[in-house]
């Protein structure tokens, strides 16, 4: 089965106003143009009740099933001048995600109707920040362990994680995730995560340390917001990509003394649309049949051949020393 994500007409119209709408401050008369395009959109439905959004003030949710998910797509607005309120996103039937066998540890996700995966809201940062006003996008607070933030109205109060950057950014501004993708998951607790599933990061990507190969290693080098084709990748993502992989590659021939890297990207597998680039060190001792595309038997290998948690982390740990210009311990 092909886990490729698409995205029909209408479903792309919806994203794509809805980004006009919280990209730029507009005036009434523009922001009402908008508003009557979205209108046109088949499917499309406003909810009868004011919502809470994610800073706790009442909207009104402009919403639209996505299809091929179990959750709908709501774009809030202020019931008062319908200024852009927040995006969130929120399941409509109950389900259990499973994911693929070969992700150790992972068990299934249980999702219940009401849950709210994916809450944001402009933001503003203090007294100076009213230009420069930010998407602060709080994810649910279950990814990944169970049942999700309860839409009960009232209490959809603050409590979510927002990581600051030393220097005040918020490294969550404009990501948006989705609870069906497995990196989206692990970036929706970046703060939990190991060592492999963070060897390093920047606001745009995140590196992680595969868990089903032999070959110690093989990264993966992840966009931190939800995106399934390499076209959809920002001009400022597009710049910072091609810098990592160099960086990545030197790392790994320090590191691992490899002859060479390769970098690949499929971005095909159910549960893995999300864009990831492997960035594989190929040693001078790799088997002849595994040069080349042949390096991918050794993502799927045998549990017993695989790269352990605890070996994976200690690569991190060299790795990420050595990309950041010092010695592993240091
Ligand atoms: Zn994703």
């Amino acid at each position: 089965m092909n886990g490729a994500v698409t995205e029909d007409e209408e479903e792309q119209t919806f994203r794509g106003l809805g980004v006009l709408v919280r990209s730029y401050p507009l005036p009434p008369a523009a922001l009402a143009r908008i508003y009557r395009a979205m209108a046109t959109i088949p499917g499309l439905e406003i909810t009868g009740h004011l919502v809470k959004d994610a800073a706790g003030r009442e909207a009104v949710a402009v919403t639209r099933q996505e299809e091929g998910t179990h959750q709908r797509r709501e774009i809030l607005l202020s019931p008062y001048d319908f200024s852009y309120a927040g995006l969130r996103f929120v399941v409509t039937e109950d389900y259990e995600l499973e994911w693929p066998e070969d992700f150790r540890g992972a068990s299934a996700q249980k999702y219940t109707a009401g849950d709210i995966t994916v809450d944001s809201a402009p933001h503003r940062r203090g007294r100076r920040g009213r230009r420069g006003r930010q998407a602060l996008i709080r994810t649910a607070r279950s990814l990944p362990a169970g049942a999700g933030v309860r839409d009960r109205g009232a209490d959809t109060g603050p409590g979510g994680r927002d990581r600051c950057a030393p220097g005040g950014t918020v490294l969550r501004s404009r990501v948006m995730t989705t609870p069906e993708c497995y990196a989206c998951v692990q970036e929706a607790r970046f703060d939990e995560l190991p060592p492999r599933e963070r060897v390093d990061f920047d606001r745009y990507w995140r590196v992680a340390h595969s868990f089903t190969t032999s070959v110690p290693g093989w990264l993966v080098l992840l966009p931190r917001r939800h995106v399934t084709a390499v076209h959809d990748l920002t001009d400022e993502e597009a710049t910072t990509l091609g810098a990592w992989q160099i960086r990545l590659s030197r790392a790994l021939r320090g590191v691992t003394g490899c002859e060479k890297t390769y970098v690949v990207q499929f971005a095909e597998a159910e549960g893995f649309a999300h864009v990831h680039f492997h960035v594989v060190p190929r040693t001078a001792d790799l088997a002849p049949e595994h040069r080349g595309p042949g390096v991918f038997e050794l993502l799927r290998a045998p549990e017993h051949e695989r790269v352990t948690a605890g070996q994976a982390d200690r690569m991190a740990t060299s790795l990420r020393a050595s990309l950041r210009g010092r010695p592993a311990g240091g």
